[in-house]
């Protein structure tokens, strides 16, 4: 027989007074009369991060509607939208009441992007919330009157609020369900339509700022222009039109602080869907796109970048090109050989972050300085190829050098936030005025297979055999080591970066042998996440609900940047 929250009280009462130690004996499993509180793991002081409890609703309670729960993308999005409800809610429990976290209710944040978490979890089961209690303190004396009132009456009111869907807005959490579902099919469409991204009709760009993603209410809605114009039809939106993307190379052009950036932005964020009100609801891309920039200090290992850098100075290798310290085009080489490694279909690059000798060369540089002297072959020598001999797609922003027209099947000019398509227009201007340029590429683009030694891993720290933690969305620390992840423009929540750090080590313990490539190992991680939820990362006993879900790419990129980490070759 569990104990009955009349235990819990009893048992919080009789710790008022004692060493905080003491509160280890709450651990353990709860009956409410509603619902089952369990307290997996209980803080070891004040100051340590805070105790983990989980709080399970049975279905007949819960009682949501298996229209909710049943269709993966619509369970996402009911999730997304109790995990809000449940945060109104413990708003009046943010602040510490007493030493430490005392009296704390912390669940991890939702963002924009309704992507799959472990926090709140829907299913036939009923519902399950995963989150973290200060237990009260003064000093380091137990607060046990406080603690009583904390988990036997202001936690199950809060519980009683959040997670029963008689107490939920109906229409709320079915407006969060049908667009989360409307967005994936959309998503799921563009393939057979040709296209690698979609903007709808009305949608909502810009952002308050950069740091906040929320939309900015005052921005003029996205228009597309009729030439570009895709009509799909949603399984709940019905009939919604706006701007395909096609596949190829795609130029964005314009005046400086015209929109093209906020676009592209859009765009990059269009693998994840956005909750109902954020403007990017209909804004979806292809799976596989990876935002592409300069990002000079990096290191890199191993990766063959001569497709568009060989003969440095020195005779440094490109095929394998290793080094602590990347400028800017070699970093901007090695993030793309490395998203082609791990499948990227479409490459976005905007100007503002890009390597300019990357990007081009053009034909007075190319008279000044032989190619023989120049160890880079631009970025424009190698869009087309890429599109027609892999299949991956370039959109690309760049309102400085015309001589892109000549790669560009689409071209798209941004006119005061308003789409334009000036396809015919570039044609006409690139025939009038050839740029002379002589094309550099030469032979295919090698596609990078490496082998990751785990040697080089190390999660360990002190006594501790494994360390992962994030500090915000763009720091993993993976034992003594950090990484860099603020390149990396698609990571968009903390709860992500730690999955990451989590799915490495999970990689590293399991299939990295020194004979399976990157690409290989993630093809296992991916198939255990499928099978059996985020949840498989968590190191402890119990689900903890501070996971989100994340790419292969971003997953790569984590390793990528980890200093110390050897690369093996295919042998
Ligand atoms: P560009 O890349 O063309 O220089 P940006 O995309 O950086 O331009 O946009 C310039 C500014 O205009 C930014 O502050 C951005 O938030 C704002 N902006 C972008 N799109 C819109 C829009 N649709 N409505 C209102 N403001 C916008
Ligand atoms: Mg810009």
């Amino acid at each position: 027989m569990p104990r009955t929250h009349e235990d819990l009280r009893r048992l919080c009462l009789s710790l008022e007074g004692r060493g905080y130690k003491a509160y280890k004996s709450l651990q353990g499993v709860y009956a409410f009369p509603d619902f089952t509180l369990i307290i997996d793991h209980v803080q070891g002081d004040p100051f340590a991060s805070p105790t983990r409890v989980r709080v399970q609703v049975p279905a007949r309670v819960a009682a949501f509607p298996a229209e909710l729960w049943e269709h993966p993308s619509r369970r996402v999005g009911a999730e997304h939208y109790l995990m809000e409800v449940f945060h109104q809610h413990i708003q009046p429990y943010r602040k510490p009441r007493g030493t430490g976290h005392s009296g704390q209710i912390l669940m991890e944040p939702v963002g924009q992007a309704m992507i799959p978490r472990t926090a709140v979890r829907l299913g036939p089961h009923g519902v399950e919330a995963r989150f973290v209690v200060g237990l009260p303190a003064a000093g380091r004396r137990i607060l046990g009157r406080l603690a009583a009132q904390l988990l036997t009456q202001d936690l199950p009111q809060v519980v009683r609020a959040s997670l029963f869907y008689q107490a939920v807005d109906p229409e709320a959490i079915a407006r969060y369900a049908a667009t989360a579902e409307d967005a994936d099919f959309l998503r799921n469409r563009l393939e057979a339509l040709g296209l690698v991204a979609f903007v709808a009709d009305g949608s909502l760009l810009p952002r308050r700022s950069g740091v906040d993603d929320r939309p900015l209410e005052t921005g003029i809605p996205f228009e597309s222009p009729p030439s570009l114009r895709v009509e799909v039809h949603l399984p709940n939106a019905g009939v919604v039109t706006g701007m395909g993307i096609p596949q190829g190379v795609t130029l964005i052009v314009g005046g400086g602080f015209h929109g093209k950036s906020t676009l592209l932005r859009a765009i990059e964020r269009g693998i994840y869907n956005h909750k109902p009100g954020d403007g990017r609801e209909r804004v979806v891309a292809h799976p596989l796109t990876v935002k592409i920039r300069a990002e000079d200090g990096r290191s890199v290992v191993g990766v063959d970048i001569s497709a568009f850098i060989n003969n440095l100075p020195l005779g440094q290798e490109t095929t394998w090109f290793t080094t602590e310290n990347a400028s800017g085009s070699t970093s901007q080489a090695a993030n793309i050989m490395e998203a082609l490694e791990m499948g990227a279909r479409v490459l976005l690059i905007d100007e503002d972050t890009a390597a300019t000798n990357f990007m081009i060369r053009d034909r007075r540089m190319q008279a000044l300085i032989a190619k023989d002297k120049e160890p880079i072959t631009p970025y424009i020598d190698r869009a087309r190829q890429l599109f027609t001999e892999r299949g991956v797609s370039t959109v690309l922003v760049l309102g400085g050098s015309g001589d892109y027209l000549d790669v560009a099947d689409t071209v798209i000019a941004m006119e005061a936030y308003r789409p334009r398509d000036v396809t015919q227009q570039a044609r006409d201007v690139a025939a009038r005025f050839p740029t002379g340029r002589v094309q550099e590429a030469e032979g295919a683009v090698p596609l990078p297979a490496r082998v990751p030694d785990p040697r080089s891993l190390h999660p360990g720290k002190g006594r501790k055999a494994v360390v992962v933690k994030a500090h915000g969305p763009h720091a993993l620390q993976l034992g003594n080591r950090t990484v860099d992840l603020s390149a990396v423009a698609q990571l968009v929540e903390t709860a992500q970066t730690r999955a990451i750090g989590l799915a490495l080590v999970y990689a590293w313990e399991r299939y990295m042998d020194g004979r399976r490539t990157l690409a290989e190992i993630w093809r296992l991680v991916e198939r255990d996440l499928q099978t059996h939820g985020l949840e498989v990362l968590c190191r402890t006993p119990y689900p903890t609900g501070d996971l989100a879900a994340f790419r292969g790419l971003e997953w790569a990129a984590g390793l990528n940047r980890l200093r110390g980490i050897r690369m093996l070759k295919r042998g």
